[in-house]
């Protein structure tokens, strides 16, 4: 899949899930799209996956992920399996864990549980990143997992990691920075690379964020330069949220195989269900002694509003990053 959206100028919407009418959503617009895509797990939506009594990351990691298996094989699409942002700090209880247990099914025969990871260890130092990434991408390497590893730093606020207060030179990866993470990790296994370009994670009015596109074309020239053209980083596109097009098709030009989706895919989901309870008031509430309408109470009602509200503007992301048609489903 890296390898054919690097070809063909095209990135992989790659969407946050909680739950199993997010699950669907992304699927159904993969599949209607006819593109391939990356479906993906933070340590919040593991958590929150587990149940609010057991709370566990991994465990709800796991547990979603065997939702994907079972049910994208309906679908003639691929999917990778990805988790999000994994800072230092959890890496033992949710990474190792989740690598484990890949590891597990691999010697009972079963295919990954996971086919890429992220490690985000983008808050400590370079170097110290580099040595925290090169030692996770080993151990993914040994199982046939793709590692994404991030530098520079993505401002705003995610699933409670929060840099807002970072100053903004910062939030530009420079070329020399690129140049070291292709030195430390290549030839040790596959890797897509989160560089930052001025992101911002969640959601902002539009002209707040000063994306610089180029900060991704002069690292990789920085790096093509100097090792020739199978140098070239998979990119991954983070907080880009309200991106103008333009801005998003230019970072495809520069290598760009991955971009994350999770605020616009929330608000989506969650739109058409606030349009049904306003305008189903009375119905989903119980009133001066009335009994409501269980037809519009009943959660299956509003979560497939919110399924189909996700997976249209799942289907808009595809059309952005021109992944429309592109499956490679049966042609690999
Ligand atoms: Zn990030």
């Amino acid at each position: 899949m890296l390898n054919a959206a690097q070809k063909g100028d095209y990135a992989y919407p790659a969407i946050n899930v909680t739950s199993l009418p997010t699950i669907n959503g992304a699927l159904k617009a993969f599949a209607e799209s006819k593109s391939d895509g990356i479906i993906q797990v933070s340590t919040g939506g593991g958590q929150f996956a587990s149940g609010t009594a057991v709370k566990d990351a991994a465990l709800g990691a796991i547990v979603l992920a065997e939702v994907v298996h079972r049910l994208a094989v309906k679908y003639d699409v691929l999917i990778g399996l990805h988790t999000d942002h994994c800072q230092p700090k959890v890496v033992d209880g949710f990474l190792r864990p989740l690598i484990a247990e890949t590891a597990r099914r691999r010697a009972a025969g079963q295919i990954n549980l996971f086919t890429s990871h992220m490690l985000d260890a983008s808050e400590l130092p370079l170097k110290e990143n580099m040595t925290l990434s090169l030692e996770l991408l080993k151990l993914c390497a040994e199982n046939e997992i793709v590692l994404e590893v991030e530098a520079g730093v993505v401002g705003g606020e995610e699933d409670g990691h929060d840099t807002s207060g970072v100053a903004h030179d910062k939030l530009y990866t420079s070329p020399e920075d690129m140049l070291s993470v292709y030195e430390t990790l290549n030839g040790h296994g596959r890797y897509m690379f989160a560089a930052t370009f001025g992101n911002v994670h969640g959601a902002y009015k539009p002209g707040a964020v000063k994306l610089k596109p180029a900060i991704l074309r002069d690292g990789q020239k920085a790096v093509t330069d100097k090792y020739g053209a199978a140098a070239e980083f998979d990119l991954v596109f983070h907080g880009g949220s309200g991106t103008p097009l333009e801005e998003i098709r230019e970072t495809l030009d520069y290598g760009v195989i991955k971009m994350n989706i999770d605020t616009d895919t929330q608000y989506a989901f969650t739109r058409p269900i606030v349009d049904h309870m306003m305008k189903n008031y009375a119905g989903v509430l119980k009133i001066d002694g009335e009994v409501g309408d269980k037809k519009l109470y009943d959660p299956r009602g509003y979560l497939k509003k919110g399924e189909q509200g996700l997976c249209d503007r799942m289907k808009q992301a595809c059309d952005d990053l021109r992944s429309t048609g592109q499956t490679i489903c049966g042609k690999v």
